[in-house]
């Protein structure tokens, strides 16, 4: 079997996962925003390297790509959609420095997901269950697949290490994340990121996050990233302002956040990392039928 039909076999089973996973859970699945006048702003990220944001230009309005669905998360969740997910394709228009990390697309999609008034606690506890349930599946129905790839896919135990950004940063400096993800044999968090306006700071501890990534062990680094949000239009603006955004591009989302936002917990994780882990690809635009790594030019 050529190896392109293999992950996309595998690429077909970590949908079908998903979907059952959280539709099992009772989540409402929500169909994929493509063009909003608002989206992420993917920053200020240290881990971000996105040099523009995709735009469109419709009847005199602007419209992005969806770089994530977060805020239409929140605005989901106050519709009374209490747990959600959404399987929802991003695009991240990464410099093309990024062509050779093996982990960067500049399309992709995660599975998204959101739960009202949820802890982070509430977050680790289900997305281990659900890695944990991801490997034995594809462990078992794909097996013959692994062996060609000669992928030794390791079983994982729960539950998983957590280490502060802070302890990581000391141990490992600037590449933390990544050394980090060579030297452990176990997926792990990692907790309280400073990075986007939408995570929650802790009110006890300020200069402290609320957020996490779950990272992959053996060098496949990032799995997930989410947080407890921010859901109060007071923190919201002044981060706004801190982080030096234009705060006309949010004004639909500061208008719903005005009249109230809920409490919320979420997070997302890519599916085409999970596609690489999974398989043991070297480089992450293997696995994609139709390759989009930044830096390389698109041929369909
Ligand atoms: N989906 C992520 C979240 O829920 C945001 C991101 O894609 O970076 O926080
Ligand atoms: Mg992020």
């Amino acid at each position: 079997m050529k190896d392109e039909k293999i992950y996309t076999k595998l690429t077909s089973s970590v949908l079908k996962y998903s979907t059952d996973f959280f539709h099992e859970k009772g989540f409402v699945q929500l169909m994929p925003v493509i063009l909003s006048p608002v989206t992420d702003p993917l920053g200020p990220d240290p881990g971000s390297s996105v040099i523009k944001t995709g735009e469109v230009e419709y009847l005199g309005q602007k419209l992005s790509l969806t770089q994530s669905m977060i805020l239409h998360k929140q605005i989901a969740i106050r519709a009374g959609i209490e747990k959600l997910f959404i399987i929802s394709p991003n695009i991240r228009l990464e410099h093309p420095k990024r062509k050779k990390t093996g982990r960067h697309l500049f399309e992709f999609s995660q599975v998204d997901f959101e739960i009202a008034h949820a802890k982070k606690e509430d977050v680790y506890k289900l997305m281990e269950e659900f890695l944990v349930g991801l490997v034995k599946k594809i462990k078992k129905e794909h097996n013959e697949e692994l062996g060609l790839l000669d992928r030794k896919l390791p079983d994982i135990k729960t539950p998983f290490s957590k280490f502060t950004t802070t302890k990581l940063k000391e141990r490992y400096g600037k590449e933390w994340e990544m050394s980090a993800s060579i030297e452990e044999k176990q997926p792990f968090w990692t907790i309280s990121h400073k990075r986007e306006f939408y995570d929650k700071e802790d009110p006890e501890k300020p200069g402290e996050y609320l957020n996490y990534d779950l990272v992959y062990p053996e060098g496949f680094g990032e799995a997930l990233s989410g947080a407890e949000r921010e859901h109060e239009f007071s923190s919201i603006i002044r981060k706004i302002k801190g982080d030096e955004l234009d705060k006309t591009r949010y004004a639909p989302y500061l208008e719903l956040a005005k009249k109230g936002l809920i409490p919320s917990a979420g997070g997302g994780c890519g599916v085409e990392r999970m596609v690489r882990y999974l398989s043991g690809a070297k480089h992450i635009g293997d696995v994609q039928l139709f390759r989009r790594v930044p830096g390389e030019s698109v041929l369909v």
